[in-house]
């Protein structure tokens, strides 16, 4: 159906908004949110279709496979004031609001450069001030001035609060003499951010170690990365950072540095400061930054107790840690070998990286992480989360025992009780496994990475790395014995038995909680994070209540307080604001080109394709089969194409073609539950082989070279799902990884034997374990099968195809499900505005049925780290500990419920009803509750009974019973004594499974 017309404009918008203040006397966010997408207007909606418009409003018609390009972001300021100017390629683009972005390159800002420190406040101030006067720009523009001036005038006020705070945070943080310290800090923290940078684009390139054979290399010092290029990406170019990566790390000196004029130190204790921004923005430079400056900071300030885990990095996923923990991990090997040229004060203590998480990525104990170095050294599959030195590309080596020397010896003390992994090229920075001076150059160690539980426990590394649900071992993990040490996490916030040659108080706690991907932590995840995060900031808080600085990313900027103070119990600060249009918040701009300077025909570019198709009369299975053999159908297609123009065969000619090829080979099959994978699984060599078979003999002339290569099978597959294991993940990640190669593609000759053809994986099932942290640039498109739970995932998920080229997203919706429906029949409008469809999330962890869920893992964590039940057996100590003593540990775990309530009313009602008078009395009484229940427990076991708290042991030769108070998620109803003590292993078994228990058969 088609509306048409020939007068100017004659359709109306059916969504044109009245922006209205509410009884507050502001716009909310659901109004502002509407008011940045001001610019996209709606004229259809379709019923049992699509509908779709033309720009100059003259037509409406319907459409069943609506498309929709989404705007590519570009991270670089632009002017949209000025005229447009032509970029190398000759297009028409609007030209960079600063014109020097200098102030924004990490050799210019680091060390290695020559420029003064006062040139860098100056270039940081300049680099500031051009915010300010893009936000003046903004309010001085005609239409903010009229009729959406309200609106408009208190969305940029927000702006100008992070512009104050960045500007006043460099004014009184890092210039003049009393901040030469801090300046020089914020410049080390740049140059290990250029070291980082170099190491990771050379390695890549395989330049590293060819100049490590070339005998003029010396080593890596100082001077040679004085002397090294920082035009890493682009002969023009110097490497850098994102001007919201800077800007992000210029907000946040106040949570590093303590300002002087902030006696309580606010900025650190009571806000977490939120980033939001596109996927594939650059979240985690801003990250590695922070870290950093942060480790310098507080190695410097607090010298040997500013030793210990200065730093947490916290991911909701586990597939995610591998690919940031290899990045994370170029950082701190930057910092340690700053640390070993030994002029910069940061102490004799190795900056290391400990890779903390659950699901048996990584062995928990040493002996096993030998094992697996073993394998690592014979070349066979390990679960080492490197497969090369990160620094300079060679292979690397695990040592097959653990380092004995004695912890006392101050000397030695940080290498005994490790197993190093080191890299085996001499002359690289990382070779060797300790101090052996004779042959080593003082910069010269190990890997700093520590890669099991017993190793982090023992030497915890300055920056933790790790997953959310491994956390959970901290109710699990606590040993007061002089030979537990490895067995105890107290460590990790700079508690326990110290060994004589370190601090005898200890360290300082953690400084830096990141946390990433927030908008994860929903549902019941969510709900047993956010009582456990109450443990974890408890026990980061120093004792003169100094609590450590949170940083957070998020996907979804609707209700981001109520989520943060649910979990955090801070507030909150967004990062870059929106501002008032949706295609320019400064840092972040939609990219487009125009036709001439004066910009006519405006017009987005965009990478990424959405299609959406409606099955009808067919079943989604059926759709999907035959999406991926239509897709399947143009591959052969455009292959033979290029073969048939290029023959004879000579691949090594027409490197677009193989590029293409690579790019366009793998095809992602997204489900939104484990059992429509395995649906879709078991029908792949079937149906969709057969699919292909119909649809290319019909579109293909019998071909035969095409035809043995894509109707024969069998289809190539792979899986991306929560189900496997984590070293499955790590050799599936690798397989999709591999290259579309032509040589390999056909049968072919290697070393006088004959290869079978093969490519990479061309049918791969995933769930939403994809959706976070998987760049790889081979995924270009993608099948969703029915829109996922809410917008962030389906957001997230798309976002996996197009990283650097040009890339597919189809959607089969669901006929039946109106959700899907709704997206369908106003498939543009959505896409136009899909951030703004993003749903809020709701947490409630304060409520009945939360607490009685998990707060044993807060309650057990909380004793086991903070009173004298430490040891595992020490849980029959419940019976002779006075009753005036209980009473005031009981009160003093309740009371911190009572003040977080009292700093909850500050909040607006819907966030101060998280934690309600009568959740109060509720957490009361059921605290006091597990503690009777425990005594009861204890005063029932008889004389040759022992108490412990976890692990029970009743073996053959056990000389005494033993009873345990922590409940196993698995154990049979009968066996529970009591239901308040459920302690999991990890944060992600939090629902018991249904256990069957057959009595007689
Ligand atoms: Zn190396």
């Amino acid at each position: 159906m088609k509306l048409s017309s020939d007068l100017n404009e004659f359709l109306l918008p059916y969504s044109d908004y009245n922006y209205s203040k509410n009884e507050s006397g502001v716009y909310n966010e659901d109004t502002t949110t509407q008011f940045i997408y001001d610019q996209f207007k709606d004229y259809a909606i379709g019923h049992g279709c699509s509908a779709k418009w033309d720009g100059v409003k003259k037509k409406v018609e319907t459409e069943y496979l609506p498309e929709c390009e989404t705007p590519d972001i570009d991270p670089i300021p632009r002017d949209k004031n000025k005229s447009a100017v032509t970029n190398q390629d000759g297009v028409f683009i609007l030209p960079m609001f600063l014109e020097n972005s200098q102030a924004q390159e990490f050799k210019w800002l680091s060390d290695f450069s020559d420029v003064t420190d006062n040139n860098v406040i100056e270039g940081l101030l300049t680099f500031v001030d051009s915010y300010g006067q893009w936000i003046e720009n903004k309010k001085g523009n005609i239409k903010y001035q009229s009729e959406f001036k309200e609106i408009a005038h208190q969305e940029l006020e927000k702006c100008e609060q992070d512009y104050q705070r960045m500007k006043e945070n460099v004014e009184t943080l890092l210039k003049g003499e009393n901040n030469k310290d801090n300046l020089a800090s914020f410049r080390l923290m740049n140059s290990a951010m250029f070291m980082q940078l170099w190491h990771s684009v050379k390695v890549k390139q395989n330049e590293v170690i060819l100049m490590l054979e070339n005998k003029d290399f010396n080593s890596f010092d100082f001077n040679f990365y004085k002397e090294a290029d920082d035009k890493l990406f682009s002969q023009s170019e110097s490497a850098g950072w994102r001007a919201f990566q800077l800007a992000f790390i210029l907000l946040n000196l106040d949570g590093i540095f303590k300002p002087e004029n902030d006696e309580n130190w606010e900025r650190r204790n009571e806000w977490v400061d939120l980033v939001w921004f596109p996927t594939g923005g650059g979240k985690t430079e801003a990250y590695l930054g922070l870290i950093a400056l942060t480790i310098i900071n507080r190695r410097k300030l607090h010298k040997e107790e500013g030793g210990g885990v200065a730093s947490i990095m916290r991911y909701t996923l586990r597939l995610l840690t591998m690919q940031q923990f290899q990045r994370a991990s170029l950082l701190i090997m930057a910092l340690e070998l700053i640390r070993r040229w030994n002029q910069y004060g940061l102490g004799n203590e190795p900056i290391t990286i400990g890779l903390w998480v659950g699901d048996n990525s990584l062995p928990n104990k040493t002996e096993d992480l030998i094992t697996e170095f073993e394998k690592l050294n014979n070349k066979q599959h390990n679960k080492i989360p490197f497969s090369n030195c990160p620094w300079c590309g060679g292979n690397i080596e695990g040592e097959d025992k653990e380092d004995s020397e004695n912890l006392n010896n101050r000397k030695n003390q940080w290498y005994s009780k490790r197993v190093h992994l080191k890299c085996s090229n001499d002359k690289c920075s990382f070779s060797y496994p300790k101090r052996r001076a004779r042959v080593r150059q003082n910069d010269q160690g190990a890997i700093p990475v520590c890669l099991s539980d017993e190793i982090i426990y023992q030497h915890p590394p300055t920056l933790l790395f790790g997953t959310v649900d491994k956390f959970a071992q901290l109710a699990h993990k606590v040993n007061g014995n002089e030979n537990g040490r490895n067995k105890d996490s107290r460590r990790l916030f700079g508690n326990g038995n110290w060994e004589q040659s370190k601090p005898q108080n200890g360290y300082l706690p953690p400084d830096l909680i990141i946390q990433d991907e927030l908008h994860l932590l929903l549902g019941p995840l969510g709900s047993a994070v956010a009582l456990f995060e109450s443990a974890v900031d408890q026990l980061c808080t120093r004792e003169d209540g100094t609590r450590p600085k949170i940083i957070s990313s998020t996907a979804t900027t609707r209700n981001t307080q109520l989520q943060i103070a649910a979990l955090f119990d801070r507030k909150v600060n967004l990062f870059p604001k929106p501002g008032v249009e949706c295609d320019d918040s400064f840092f972040a701009f939609y990219r487009r080109s125009f036709k001439n300077p004066e910009k006519e025909n405006d017009e987005y570019l965009s990478k990424r394709k959405y299609i959406g198709v409606l099955p009808t009369g067919r079943t989604q299975i059926w759709m999907q089969m035959r999406l991926a053999a239509i897709i399947m159908t143009h591959r052969a297609i455009f292959e033979l194409q290029e073969l048939q123009d290029k023959s004879p065969i000579d691949f090594d000619v027409y490197s677009n073609f193989e590029k293409a090829m690579d790019y366009y080979h793998t095809t992602i099959s997204y489900f939104n539950s484990l059992k429509e994978v395995g649906k879709t699984q078991s029908q792949i060599q079937t149906y969709i082989l057969k699919e292909l078979r119909r649809v290319f003999n019909r579109v293909i002339r019998p071909q035969k070279l095409m035809h043995s290569l894509y109707t024969y099978g069998p289809i190539q597959e792979s899986e991306l799902t929560g189900r496997l294991s984590g070293e499955e993940v790590k050799n599936e990640l690798k397989s999709v990884e591999t290259k579309w190669n032509s040589i390999n593609r056909f049968a072919n000759i290697e070393n006088d034997e004959t290869v079978r053809g093969s490519v990479p994986p061309e049918f791969v099932v995933a769930t939403n374990m994809i959706s976070v942290g998987i760049d790889v640039s081979r995924f270009n498109t993608i099948i969703m099968n029915s829109m996922p739970r809410n917008t962030a995932e389906y957001i997230q998920a798309s976002s996996r195809v197009a990283r650097n080229d040009y890339g597919l997203v189809l959607i089969v919706h669901h006929p039946f499900r109106a959700r899907d429906m709704s997206h369908y029949e106003k498939f543009i409008e959505f896409h136009e505005k899909m951030y703004s469809y993003v749903e809020p999330i709701s947490i409630t962890p304060f409520t009945k049925k939360s607490v009685e869920r998990y707060m044993g893992l807060y309650l057990a964590t909380m004793i086991r780290h903070t009173t004298r039940f430490t040891d595992r057996e020490s849980a029959r100590n419940i019976s002779t500990i006075s009753n005036e003593e209980l009473s005031s540990i009981i009160s003093e775990l309740t009371e911190y419920f009572s003040d977080r309530k009292i700093r909850l009313s500050n909040f607006d009602k819907l966030i101060n009803n998280l934690l309600k008078e009568e959740n109060v009395t509720q957490i009361k009484q059921w605290i006091k509750e597990a503690f009777e229940e425990w005594k009861e427990l204890e005063e029932n076991l008889d004389d040759s009974t022992d108490l412990v708290f976890n692990r029970k042991k009743n073996g053959t030769n056990q000389a005494r019973k033993q009873e345990q108070l922590y409940v196993d998620i698995e154990e049979y109803e009968g066996n529970i004594h009591s239901k308040k003590w459920q302690v999991p292993m990890s944060l992600r078994v939090i629902e018991p499974e249904a256990a069957i228990k057959i009595n007689s058969i």
